[in-house]
């Protein structure tokens, strides 16, 4: 039986005012969400903060990216050692943005997946077509070279501690979310494909969903059968939003 996972994923938004709040409303609700795992990512500079207020909580958090590289001369970049330094646990790799607006590949990303895992971290590996290659019908041909170019790396053993989140890239920010029943289409097709190459840990992997995810459709998407879990953007923001989903779970 997989465990429920809600993560948040703030992006680029927040105040260390308002992270507090938010932080403060999250925990407060926390007594009556059951069985799930809750998990925030926010953005680098404000883990610490995070890492403080969340010090005695059940609430996991993580980074929202992380430099494939050890040390050394990469201006702006935060490598996996100093996300330990902050004990951060999570790390979403090969995000929709960062491959759509920072140009990061397969490689890069299978690499960043190396570096939070090696770190002892857990990646959040996201997936996802675009509308395009949705309608040209490409849809499990882009998720499955997404997801080979990390296991031919890494290798599928390296699922055992990871997560993955389909994430329609359509689905991102503009309230089209999929219909249960498309996502689920997807994740069985994620967990066959690992299937062949490692029973055991397609049974064990959490796949997520990401794409407005709210609390009006929470419920139909956490109640399909291969889907455990979400990665919530927007709906993450809002303390009550948040979790309402986390309920759901
Ligand atoms: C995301 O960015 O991972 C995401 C799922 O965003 P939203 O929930 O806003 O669609």
């Amino acid at each position: 039986m997989r465990q429920t996972l809600v993560a948040g994923n703030w992006k680029m938004n927040g105040s260390k005012e308002s992270i507090q709040t938010l932080l403060e409303g999250i925990s407060t609700g926390m007594s009556d969400v059951a069985n799930t795992k809750v998990v925030v990512c926010a953005p680098s500079i404000y883990l610490p903060l995070v890492s403080e207020q969340l010090a005695d909580s059940d609430i996991g958090f993580g980074a929202e990216t992380i430099s494939e590289y050890e040390v050394g001369a990469y201006t702006g970049e935060i490598s996996a050692a100093m996300l330990n330094d902050f004990s951060c646990q999570y790390v979403i790799v090969g995000h929709s943005e960062r491959r759509s607006i920072y140009g990061e590949q397969d490689a890069d990303t299978a690499n960043k997946y190396a570096a939070a895992r090696n770190a002892g971290m857990t990646p959040i590996l996201c997936l996802g077509e675009s509308l395009e290659e949705r309608e040209k019908g490409i849809t499990e041909e882009v998720v499955s070279r997404q997801l080979d170019a990390v296991l031919s790396q890494e290798g599928v053993e390296s699922l055992a501690d990871a997560v993955i989140a389909y994430e329609p890239v359509w689905a991102i920010g503009t309230g089209m979310t999929a219909t249960p029943e498309q996502a689920q289409d997807v994740h069985k097709f994620i967990r066959e494909k690992i299937a062949t190459m490692n029973a055991d840990i397609a049974d064990k992997v959490q796949i997520l969903y990401g794409g407005s995810m709210n609390a009006g459709n929470a419920n139909d998407l956490l109640g399909m059968a291969d889907i455990d879990g979400g990665l919530i953007g927007g709906a993450s923001l809002k303390a009550e939003d948040f979790l309402a989903i986390c309920k759901a779970g």
